[in-house]
């Protein structure tokens, strides 16, 4: 006999990530997951290879040089900072403490994919409201709050889209929110758009908010597996206790220590993201591709229908560039390129001009 699993489990798809696959002999170029065009500071090497003296012990718990760190950049008090083994673990973690079956969440159109995994992990129900072109609709999200809602997701900028809504658009609609209904703003991209104002993560010192940001993207550090949020206390306190005891290795922390100091660094990464997704946007303008502005490492394309995108993404996996597909997200017209290095940026806007030349 088979063990049962839970039916809502047994109902679940599995996650489903970038398929990285290129024809056999070409160099596969990943467009498909937003990781940094470029490695993390040099400081992160040094602190990896330090950390690696004491790998016999357990890391540090409570992340505490980290959240020191962080708290420092960022003008935040350390013990509202909690830190995930990526920001998708304290995804997952606020759906189990605050979701189950009978609460919703409510969401908009194309929401970041796994805060609707995370919902179904615990068999709440989730609600997409449209978006007003690819931008999140404050007015809408707000409208679709009925009384089993527990918690409210904006990822901002958001992914797919690209798109960002102005930080006074999210306090509006944490006011306009029931006070006991969690907010909770993923800002995995804020890196990119901050001038550094940081943004908004003073509603978590005096609202049901929690804003999350990761080392994944700006910091270059999608391997480490690091996140972390800025959280009420209580909700802190709840969330904390369904997190993997010691989640973060002790390398990670280290690296996401030493990435979080050289500020610098990432700002320049951010830097050069802008200019080259400029430069990619402005040939796909002239060949007539349209791309939604972005505040990302990446670019959402939008091509005429569902058929040209399936030739443009055959012709470029052809030549060993992997984008990702939006079907899933129900835009099967779209592709998602990740903004990696010049040289590479401009291959596929050539590949993809002639594409669109030749049809
Ligand atoms: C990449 C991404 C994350 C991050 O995930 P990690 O688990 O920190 O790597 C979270 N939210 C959004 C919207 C993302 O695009």
């Amino acid at each position: 006999m088979m063990p049962l699993a839970k039916p809502h489990i047994a109902a679940m798809a599995p996650y489903a990530l970038a398929t990285l696959e290129v024809p056999e002999g070409r160099r596969l170029v990943s467009m498909a997951q937003n990781e940094s065009l470029r490695p993390p500071s040099p400081q992160v090497s040094k602190a990896i290879e330090n950390a690696l003296q004491g790998v016999q012990l357990y890391p540090d718990p409570d992340w505490f040089d980290l959240r020191r760190e962080i708290a420092r950049v960022h003008h935040l008090d350390a013990d509202l900072i909690l830190c995930g083994a990526g920001s998708m673990e304290l995804i997952g973690c606020l759906a189990h403490a605050f979701l189950g079956p009978g609460a919703g969440v409510v969401t908009s159109q194309y929401a970041y994919a796994f805060i609707a995994t995370a919902a179904a992990f615990t068999n709440a129900s989730i609600t997409h409201v449209p978006e007003k072109q690819f931008f999140v609709d404050v007015d809408a999200l707000v409208d679709a709050v009925g009384n089993d809602t527990r918690m409210v997701f904006v990822a901002n900028p958001g992914n797919p889209t690209g798109t960002r809504i102005p930080d006074h658009e999210v306090r509006r609609l944490r006011e306009r929110l029931p006070v006991d209904v969690i907010l909770v703003v993923d800002e995995a991209y804020g890196e990119f758009c901050d001038a550094d104002d940081d943004r908004v993560f003073d509603l978590a010192g005096c609202s049901n908010t929690v804003v999350l940001r990761t080392f994944s993207k700006a910091y270059g550090l999608a391997g480490m597996r690091v996140g972390w949020g800025y959280f009420p206390s209580d909700i802190a306190g709840q969330t904390r206790k369904l997190l993997n005891p010691n989640n973060i290795p002790a390398c990670s922390q280290a690296a996401a220590t030493a990435a979080m100091t050289d500020q610098a660094y990432m700002k320049a990464t951010c830097r050069i993201t802008a200019e080259i997704r400029q430069e990619f946007t402005d040939a796909m303008t002239r060949a007539g591709i349209r791309v939604v502005p972005s505040h990302t490492n990446f670019l959402l394309l939008e091509l005429e229908d569902p058929n040209s995108a399936k030739s443009a993404n055959a012709v470029l996996v052809d030549a060993g560039f992997v984008m990702r597909g939006m079907g899933s997200y129900g835009l099967p017209q779209c592709l998602r390129a990740t903004v990696c290095e010049r040289d590479d940026m401009r291959m596929a806007s050539e590949i993809l001009t002639r594409w669109r030349k030749g049809k």
